[in-house]
């Protein structure tokens, strides 16, 4: 992946974070009550719908299974049972089960006294703890500046004619983090942004008509 307009980066991911507001509004991310469950929703979230997330939370409630200990302690197929709904559930009970045994022995208060890329290193250590999935329980759960991008970052961004090429994780989180302050609100919103944008507009078959970007992006001019 290659980043096409490198001029002036900070000013245009303001300028677009704005335009996104504009569309969107405010939207105060992410709906769950705990550290604990951000992380949680944060790994059932892979490969999955929102609403399937909830499904798989809300039966761990109902259980009275909801602390890290408590999950800890149950089998293997009390759990998968447990979080069915969530889709690849045997895969995703494997990574719940690995992150919980890491936090029942180094609580989250603990790891998340450290800096962004020592607390990054250890969760990307952790079996199932993917990029996308450590910097969403880095800016989510810790509350602490590391941006978080997706599918949905990229789509949007080669639509708009920044970024050529594959999809590529780290790049693409470096345009951010090099070119933005390394602030928490503002980097929970801009992805929040983004995710409303992809999925209520810049969808896979994109509603150009009803965008506010129109006027800054490549694909809409080449269609037209
Ligand atoms: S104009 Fe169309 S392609 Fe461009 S950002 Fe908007 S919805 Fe996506």
């Amino acid at each position: 992946m290659r980043i096409i307009c490198e001029e002036n980066l900070n000013k245009k991911l303001l300028d677009l974070y704005h335009q996104l507001q504009t569309e969107h509004g405010t939207l105060k991310w992410w709906p769950a009550d705990t550290p604990f469950e951000v992380a949680l929703g944060a790994i059932l979230t892979q490969a999955t719908a929102w609403r399937n997330v909830v499904k798989a939370i809300d039966n761990l409630k109902a259980a009275d299974t909801f602390t890290p200990e408590q999950i800890h302690a149950i089998s293997q197929d009390e759990l998968e049972q447990l979080l069915r709904p969530s889709g690849y559930f045997r895969m995703k009970t494997k990574k719940v089960r690995a992150f919980v045994e890491h936090i029942v022995e180094r609580p989250m208060q603990v790891m998340f006294k450290q800096n962004v890329p020592e607390l990054r290193e250890e969760l990307l250590s952790i079996y199932g703890v993917g990029p996308e999935t450590a910097d969403s329980i880095i800016l989510y759960a810790a509350e602490k500046p590391s941006f978080v991008v997706d599918t949905y970052t990229y789509r949007l961004l080669s639509r708009l004619g920044w970024v050529e090429g594959n999809f590529h994780y780290a790049r693409l989180r470096a345009l951010f983090m090099d070119n933005l302050p390394h602030d928490v609100e503002l980097f929970n919103e801009y992805h929040a942004l983004i995710v409303r944008h992809g999925a209520r507009v810049c969808q896979k078959t994109p509603e150009c008509q009803a965008c506010g970007l129109q006027a800054s992006c490549d694909h809409f001019f080449n269609r037209i």
